[in-house]
């Protein structure tokens, strides 16, 4: 996977992926990021990109072609058309069924915006999704790009090592996790569940089967909903008294 950032802070974009367990997987060679400084395609003397809105209003506009250039930059020089993604309030609210669909790209151009946004002609021209982390207004696009480059780097082949795999985390199969316990067994006055010290494989994994199902129900009804339940998973949710 090929990820490029347009921006106007690539050390923001650079300092966030290159440590821990993505950095690790761009040091193995499993993913590559490139930033692209939207300021470097000001078509301004100052090297301003940006500028006020027509019909007045608040705030600064990013301009155009900076952008527009900024992201040719990119294309230019892939084989393919790739999809670019504006991180933006209004878009499609980013879940982890969409980061399994964005894995499966070869590289994904990501637009950081600014400010009030960036003038809506280039969005036009060169955006393929508009994509929101959740219904809130941060200041720039850097925070979300990074989210979702997280978000999908973990899913792809070699990047979680195999005792950190994605398989069971929340949201899998529409369930939140199970409960998870370390060293040690008790810990200021609490006990770690006894099943998961039984060494029984299979006790452990219904019971965490079950943790999960209760969790989702408690949780995140709406969840469950889409859940693939199987016979045994139903009879336990039917059997819970406190519907
Ligand atoms: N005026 C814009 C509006 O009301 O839709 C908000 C602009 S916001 C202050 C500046 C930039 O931050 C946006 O262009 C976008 O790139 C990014 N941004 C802010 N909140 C976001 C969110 N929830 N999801 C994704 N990107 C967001």
């Amino acid at each position: 996977m090929k990820y490029y950032v347009l921006t106007l802070f690539p050390d923001m974009i650079r300092d966030g992926f290159q440590t821990s367990i993505t950095g690790r997987a761009v040091e193995k060679g499993l993913l590559s990021l490139e930033t692209v400084n939207i300021r470097d395609f000001s078509v301004n003397k100052h090297n301003r990109v940006d500028d006020y809105p027509y019909g007045g209003g608040a705030g600064m506009v990013m301009q155009a072609e900076p952008v527009y250039l900024a992201c040719q930059s990119v294309i230019s020089k892939l084989p393919r058309n790739p999809r670019v993604l504006y991180m933006s309030p209004q878009g499609q609210v980013f879940n982890q069924q969409m980061a399994g669909e964005l894995a499966q790209e070869e590289e994904l151009i990501f637009l950081c915006g600014h400010y009030e946004g960036i003038d809506e002609r280039v969005l036009e021209e060169i955006v393929t999704d508009e994509v929101s982390i959740g219904d809130y207004v941060l200041t720039g696009g850097e925070l979300p790009a990074l989210v979702i480059m997280d978000a999908v780097s973990r899913l792809l082949d070699g990047v979680l090592h195999n005792d950190e795999s994605a398989e069971f985390d929340s949201f899998h199969d529409n369930l939140l996790e199970y409960p998870q316990y370390s060293r040690p067994e008790q810990w200021r006055g609490k006990q770690v569940p006894p099943i998961l010290l039984s060494g029984h494989h299979a006790n452990v994994e219904r019971w965490r089967r079950e943790q999960s199902l209760l969790r989702t129900r408690e949780r995140r009804p709406d969840l469950l909903e889409r859940a693939a339940l199987t016979k045994e998973d139903k009879k336990f949710l039917a059997n819970l008294t406190d519907l």
